[in-house]
């Protein structure tokens, strides 16, 4: 005889369509800012770049519980052009290119040193209400913890979830509303405004409006756009331009600047 321990998933094979519970989360930490400091598009522009975005970021620390992720950046592309001419696999890439963020992190958990940064594994995630109390601004790689793991892409080798992904998905377990992505542009455009300057700003778009224009190319992995479509809680992507100064302040006190991705 079979042994079940009474419940509502009892023998359930957790794979049929029929077997449901009631899901409706608590939200852990809401009032979090998880924000993404760009690998490309700013931490390897170096100090002109980062010092301002830091300055800005530490003016605001006794305001806002901030948790920062890093990007990874140009290096985290050669070693998945070199592993990718070895004919790596995507869990390789995944796994390798994983480094390059935390290393980044590393950085700026340096920099910030002084004013209570502090470097986190995602083994310490469960501690962010301590570091939180104690005034520090705990920083992290954004790349999700899949490693070899990493899902296969529906096409080619680069690893889908990346560091935007891995951001999204942090508001989301956190309970978040609102994600912030400091990159290096005003927000979401037409196309790349690097190799289209004429392409317009989109101040605003649903995930599905934006998935049904199938644009050349986004500022914001893909996937993040799928996956915005079945938040339960971070239902709005917002990307600011952190090469001007002024926009992460007023992204923090809930403006609209730069682009808002939205869920419905
Ligand atoms: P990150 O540094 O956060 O990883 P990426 O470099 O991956 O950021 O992506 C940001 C870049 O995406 C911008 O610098 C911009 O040149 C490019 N980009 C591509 N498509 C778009 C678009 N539709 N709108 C705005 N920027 C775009
Ligand atoms: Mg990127």
């Amino acid at each position: 005889m079979r042994k079940d321990i009474a419940g509502p998933l009892a023998g359930a094979t957790l794979s049929n369509s029929t077997t449901t519970m009631d899901y409706s989360p608590v939200a852990l930490m809401p009032d979090v800012k998880v924000i993404k400091i760009g690998g490309q598009s700013l931490l390897d522009r170096g100090r002109a770049a980062m010092f301002p975005v830091l300055d800005e970021l530490v003016s605001v620390k006794d305001k806002y519980k901030l948790l920062l992720c890093c990007g990874g950046g140009t290096r985290a592309r050669h070693i998945y052009s070199i592993a990718s001419e070895l004919e790596m696999p995507t869990g390789v890439l995944a796994a390798l290119g994983g480094y390059v963020p935390r290393q980044n992190a590393r950085m700026v958990q340096m920099l910030l040193a002084k004013h209570g940064g502090v470097f986190m594994l995602h083994d310490d995630f469960e501690k962010l209400p301590l570091y939180f109390a104690m005034g520090c601004i705990p920083i992290m790689t954004g790349m999700p913890p899949f490693g070899y793991w990493e899902k296969p892409a529906e096409s080619g080798r680069i690893p889908q979830h990346r560091t935007d992904a891995g951001v999204f998905l942090t508001a989301e377990v956190l309970g978040c509303k609102r994600a912030i992505f400091i990159k290096d542009e005003d927000g979401l455009f037409e196309d790349d405004p690097k190799k289209n300057p004429k392409a317009k700003l989109i101040p605003r778009i649903s995930a599905k409006e934006l998935l049904k224009r199938d644009l050349p190319d986004l500022i914001i992995e893909r996937i993040v756009i799928e996956y915005l479509a079945r938040s339960r809680f971070c239902t709005e992507l917002q990307i600011v331009n952190g090469l001007k100064r002024g926009n992460i302040t007023k992204a923090l006190e809930g403006e609209d600047v730069g682009t808002i991705i939205h869920r419905d």
